[in-house]
């Protein structure tokens, strides 16, 4: 997508560690008429495919998926980071390590908001190591619901994740793969 391929030569910043910053649009100030535009690409992208859910992690991924939600009228439920190991009621969790923190983080989704009948697309902001997707995606397993496939904003392609999920039968659509960035040559797409 060349809009979002242009922002993030624009406004991304490449940070140690391997993580890209877009701070300046997704991340913490969010352009909504860019998010507008990646919403329709993923509709268009997953055009005819029956989705009536989009499952999100919080909370980058709760305005990206709400916006997106708009163009295909449907729901969103968001995963949230449980802090405690004491998980309360009746939810589907799964294990989560941050790639961006460092640590292991336990998601949970209410029983309540996802069923067998349930067609669900997976969207969130990065993929890198796959971990977030994963426990997403374990998740609606667990629910029974069906896994259309996962949509995301940012694939740092020459992470794992990526091939990973998409060896294992996911269909992963990104909108700008990046294949390596570096503070002297800045972000080279695929
Ligand atoms: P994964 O679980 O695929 O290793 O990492 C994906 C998650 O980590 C995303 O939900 C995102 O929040 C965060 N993340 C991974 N890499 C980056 C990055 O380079 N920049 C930012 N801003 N977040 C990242």
């Amino acid at each position: 997508m060349k809009a979002l391929k242009d922002r993030i030569v624009k406004d991304g910043n490449i940070r140690e560690g391997n993580v890209l910053k877009v701070d300046s649009f997704l991340n913490h100030q969010i352009d909504v008429n860019l998010l507008d535009e990646i919403g329709k690409e993923f509709k268009r992208r997953f055009e005819g495919e029956k989705i009536n859910k989009i499952l999100t992690i919080e909370a980058s991924g709760i305005a990206i998926a709400c916006i997106a939600a708009r163009h295909f009228n449907v729901p969103v439920v968001f995963a949230k980071k449980s802090k405690t190991k004491n998980i309360a009621g009746d939810v589907y969790t799964s294990k989560v390590e941050s790639f961006t923190h460092g640590r292991v983080y336990d998601i949970m989704v209410s029983k309540e908001f996802l069923n067998p009948e349930d067609h669900v697309l997976i969207l969130d902001d990065f993929l890198a190591n796959g971990q977030a997707l994963l426990g997403l995606s374990q998740i609606v397993k667990d629910s029974g619901a069906t896994v259309v496939g996962a949509g995301i904003v940012i694939e740092k392609g020459f992470q794992d994740g990526g091939k990973l999920l998409r060896e294992s039968g996911l269909r992963v659509e990104s909108l700008a793969i990046v294949d390596s960035m570096s503070v002297e040559e800045g972000v080279v797409f695929r």
